[in-house]
């Protein structure tokens, strides 16, 4: 691997899996690196999610029909999907651009453009893992998504077309076939049909994952601070330095990936991603009781249950409730409950309760991208719930952005001026 304490200085603000997978793949192309954290490397959204990695997650949040759940979404706490009364005010313009992306068409592009993204990502952990001695990180296992009733199963046509249309694989397996796929599962008379996923899988531990990288970046010489970003300062049309709380620290490049945090930095270099949260919970248990093999969805309660070196975690639902307002821990608790209904014998051993803000965008693609005024400045931020999965992917575009190479992927579709 290339020295990473010589050429250009890049400043990484963000040490979530995104600016850590950003920063190795920099430094990797011969460029020294400091990463900016105002917390410890990963305990932003990167600390307890579902630790999935799967390239047939091509379909937008927001898909058609979207609007009819509105009023559930309102009205039901425990609903997949919630939205606060108090919240829709400030919501409004993300809300009506999350409808705008649910039109067929729409739906399509996107899924498209997420399908080039996700091309390929399960592969380019390889190297970051083999490069950190961890190679078990990742399980190849495929995934398998559970329905409960035929009418959950149908809803979900849409998005398979979308997968089929991008050239994803999958098998259908009737409610008596499912165990065979995971002999984990109980109570499959309550189910009516499952669909397993080949390529895709998981990491064992999506926390250990963060630290490991950035071990490994340490050691290749990258110095990762604990400051938080404040601002930059700017010679003609580049950045020369970003400002944080305690002093200036001059780069000749400059990536934002604060996560659901980026929106102040991006507008302080003239750019206004319509960017906010979809917050999610996970509850951890240590001694589940059951041992699935691989991460199984439930197609219809917004939710997975995945295997982690710690226990079982069952992660999921989406929460539009900002970054400021308090958890609602009656949406975690309800993950167990929901996965009792296909693992009857899971345990309810303490478990380890989070909340987390995903970064989203609107569109469900992320920005990965060149600020409009600054050459030297790169975005790469609003992954919403494939983060994890893409952010080795991710790494290597910000690298191409930053280098000036021909980016291993047309950035057009994450460009952050695409609203
Ligand atoms: C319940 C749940 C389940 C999920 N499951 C999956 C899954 O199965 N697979 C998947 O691929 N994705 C999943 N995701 C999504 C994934 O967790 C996120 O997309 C991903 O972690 C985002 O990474 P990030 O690096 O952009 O943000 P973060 O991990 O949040 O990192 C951003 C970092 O920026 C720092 N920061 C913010 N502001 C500043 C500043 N001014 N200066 C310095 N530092 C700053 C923060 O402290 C933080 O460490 C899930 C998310 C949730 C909530």
């Amino acid at each position: 691997m290339a020295g990473g304490t010589a050429g250009p200085r890049v400043v990484v603000v963000g040490a979530g899996v995104i600016g850590i997978c950003a920063a190795l793949q920099l430094q990797r192309a011969g460029m020294q690196v400091e990463i900016l954290d105002r917390h410890p490397p990963g305990e932003g959204a990167s600390y307890a999610n579902a630790a999935v990695v799967t390239e047939a997650h091509v379909a937008p949040i927001a898909m058609p029909g979207v609007l009819a759940q509105v009023p559930r979404m309102l009205l039901d706490r425990e609903s997949p999907l919630a939205l606060r009364w108090r919240d829709l005010h400030r919501l409004a313009p993300w809300l009506a651009r999350f409808l705008a992306a649910a039109r067929p068409a729409a739906v399509r592009r996107i899924a498209e453009a997420m399908g080039r993204l996700l091309d390929g990502s399960m592969a380019a952990f390889e190297p970051l893992l083999a490069e950190a001695e961890e190679p078990g990180l990742l399980q190849r296992t495929g995934t398998l998504c559970i329905y409960e009733s035929q009418a959950g199963f149908r809803r979900d046509a849409t998005a398979r077309e979308l997968e089929q249309h991008v050239g994803r694989r999958f098998e259908i397996y009737s409610a008596s076939a499912l165990r065979q796929v995971e002999p984990a599962l109980g109570a499959t008379d309550r189910l009516h049909a499952g669909v397993y996923y080949p390529d895709a899988g998981y990491i064992t531990d999506n926390y250990r994952l963060v630290q490991v990288l950035a071990r490994s970046f340490r050691r290749h010489g990258g110095r990762i601070l604990r400051e938080a970003a404040t601002g930059f300062a700017f010679e003609g049309d580049r950045v020369c330095a970003v400002a944080t709380e305690r002093t200036t620290r001059p780069c000749d490049h400059v990536v934002v990936a604060a996560g659901a945090w980026s929106r102040p930095l991006a507008r302080k270099l003239g750019a206004n991603p319509p960017l906010d949260t979809e917050r999610g919970y996970s509850l951890t248990l240590p001694e589940p009781g059951v041992s699935p093999r691989m991460p199984v969805f439930s197609g219809e309660r917004g939710m997975v249950c995945t295997p982690q070196e710690t226990g079982l975690r069952l992660a999921g639902t989406v929460e539009l409730g900002g970054l400021d307002a308090p958890p609602d821990w009656n949406r975690a608790d309800v993950l167990l409950r929901h996965a009792r209904r296909w693992f009857p014998e899971l345990g309810s051993t303490p478990a380890g309760r989070w909340m987390g803000f995903r970064p989203s965008m609107p569109d469900s693609l992320p920005v990965i991208s060149r600020t409009p005024r600054h050459s030297n400045a790169v975005l790469a931020f609003g992954h919403g719930h494939c983060g994890l999965m893409l952010g080795p992917r991710t790494g290597e575009l910000v690298r191409d952005l930053v280098l000036g190479r021909t980016p291993v992927v047309d950035p057009a579709p994450y460009r952050v001026d695409r609203f």
